[in-house]
This record gives C-alpha cells, structure tokens and sequence, in this order.
C-alpha cells in the first residue's frame, strides 16, 4: 500500500495590508482552505490561474512561510512543531525547483560550487574525493558533462540552467520536491526535455514532487494526481485521468473547456465564466466562484461548500454535489 508523505488541512495564509488612511486591517487570503495528500513516490499537479495561492501553498510547505491557521504533517510529523535539529533535517528533505533558474543561481559560483555547497554545508562526505564524484555523478544524471562545472550560470541556455537546478535539488537525496512554475520560462521543446527529465529522476529516485503550474497540458502530462486551485481554495482533485475525463467542478470543467483539442473533428462546448477573479483581499462569501459560476444556487453565495470525496480519491467543493 502507498504511504502518505505530505498531509495538508484547512490550510491558510492571510497577508496583512494597511487599508489607506483609515488604517483599518485588512488580509490578503492568498491562501484560504487547503486540504490534500500527496503519497511518497507521487507527482501532485497544482494548478490554477496566476494569483490563485498555488506558489504560497508550495512555500508554506517548504516552510519558508508561517501558515495562519492549518496544520502541514510532512513524513508523519506536524511541521509546526518541529526542533531545530528536526527542521534542519525537514530542510534537507525538501528541496525546490524555482521558475527562472537564471535568478535561483548564484551568478559568482561556477556550477561545480552551485551544485556542491548544499553537500558541503550539511557534511554530507569526509573528503573531497567523495565529494567530487558526487557533483560529477550530479551533473552528469541531469544530461550536462563534467566540463560544464568548470563555467558560470550566464554560459548556458534557459534549459541548462533549470539541469542545473535540478542536479542542485537532488544533492541532498531529497524526499520531497516543489516544482514550482519549473518549465514556464522555457521554449516549448526545451519544456517537454526538461519534463522528461524530470520524470525520469521521479521514478529512479522515487521522489514525490509537488509540481505547480498554470499550464494544464504540462500537469496533465506529469502528474499522477491533480488538485485544481480558485482564489486560495483546493476546489477539486483526485487522480489526473478522473480530473482530465470527468471533471465536477464549474471551474475545472471552465478552464479544461479552454484548452484546444489537437483533433479538429472533436467539438467541446466552450464554458464562460462571467466577470473577472475578485481580489484575494475581498473574496466573495459562501463559494469563491459563486460571482461567477453559471451553475451557481442561492445556497452558493452563503455556504462554503466543504471538500467531499464524490468517487474514490474524487474530491469535489461544490453545492451540486452535497449530500442528498
Ligand atoms: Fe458554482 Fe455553487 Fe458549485 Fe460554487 S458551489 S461552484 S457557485 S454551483
């Protein structure tokens, strides 16, 4: 049986903001009510419009963030309240894969430096041997040669430096990645290489990557499970073929309508979503979507709908599925 490594529930991060002259407090709900699981050896796809909470979530998680409310349960343990020596070792475990490698890399260290000082500063090897043929081993198991960790960032190519990245994320044997925007900087073709990449090491590690992206056709390609992100809310998920064949939510039925269908014969109904996302600062009450869904119910604009299970492993937030 799979063994559940991240554990997120009711999850929340409230930015505080100074509202004008009134100086009245107001919060920023970039993260509002997010609850799921990702089992070891899984891609997770987060994905969801721009503003919509997905790379707070990922940062809370890695705890470079303080959650409001909610708890993150990382291999069994509560991350919140960890020691120092447990967190240091939670760092080590968890590692991340920013969007622009260009600006995650530090521009003064040739890559052989980028890619050892991880290993250097948590005393991974006794002599500079062992450490050597481990940054070889690295830059090799990403497709670069050892002639390349003798050059500085600006030498490569978009595509070469996320490699890096990646060789950089696995020097401490990581658990647990946060795949954060990792393609969308790059050409499309440098994009499905770097996606190979990617899956590749996932399995020869078995690694669990928390893989985020506004792209639908990326996550559908890379992940196993699929959580669908509105204004700060995990409004749907479950396995990625029930997501993609079969979605509930309005919203996710909404965006998958948007993507085009490679076969010009196959008509797809096109579904609007009126207006605009409101502002993170001034969510709608009840449902988020409830301004702008055209299912929406009078019950829609009171109630929160909570987060069911409507099939095994399908979870929907939505008043149209309430118990009857
Ligand atoms: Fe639409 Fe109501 Fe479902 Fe929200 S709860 S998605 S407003 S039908």
């Amino acid at each position: 049986m799979s063994k559940t490594l991240l554990e997120i529930n009711k999850l929340k991060k409230h930015f505080p903001i100074q509202n004008g002259l009134l100086k009245r407090k107001q919060y920023v709900k970039a993260v509002n009510d997010v609850t799921l699981s990702i089992d070891q050896g899984e891609v997770f796809g987060l994905v969801g419009e721009s503003g919509c909470g997905k790379s707070t979530t990922g940062r809370l998680i890695l705890n470079l963030l303080e959650p409001t409310d909610g708890q993150i349960i990382f291999d069994g343990k509560d991350i919140s309240n960890l020691s120092k020596s447990e967190l240091r070792l939670l760092k080590k475990d968890m590692q991340i894969i920013f969007q622009d490698p260009f600006a995650s890399l530090d521009p003064r260290m040739k890559v052989y430096g980028i890619i050892a000082e991880p290993m250097v500063t948590h005393k991974l090897f006794k002599t500079k041997q062992e450490l050597d043929k481990e940054v070889r081993r690295l830059i090799n198991v990403v497709g670069l040669k050892d002639y390349h960790l003798d050059r500085y960032p600006h030498e490569f190519s978009g595509g070469q430096r996320q490699r890096i990245s990646i060789a950089r994320s696995l020097a401490l044997d990581p658990k647990f990645i946060v795949a954060d925007e990792s393609v969308s900087a790059l050409d499309v073709s440098i994009q499905s290489q770097i996606l190979n990449l990617l899956k590749k090491l996932q399995e020869e590690y078995n690694l669990t990557i928390l893989f985020i992206s506004h792209d639908l056709s990326v996550i559908k390609y890379i992940s196993d499970q699929v959580g669908v992100m509105y204004l700060g809310n995990v409004v749907e998920r479950g396995r990625k073929e029930d997501i993609f064949k079969d979605p509930l939510h309005p919203y996710t039925k909404a965006l998958l309508s948007a993507v085009p269908i490679p076969d010009p014969t196959l008509k797809r109904e096109r579904i609007i979503l009126e207006g605009d996302i409101p502002s993170p600062s001034n969510p709608p009450s009840g449902c988020p979507l409830h301004p702008r869904c055209p299912m929406k119910m009078d019950i829609c604009a009171v109630e929160l709908p909570e987060l069911r299970e409507t099939r095994t492993g399908h979870y929907v937030s939505c008043h149209l599925y309430a118990e009857k």
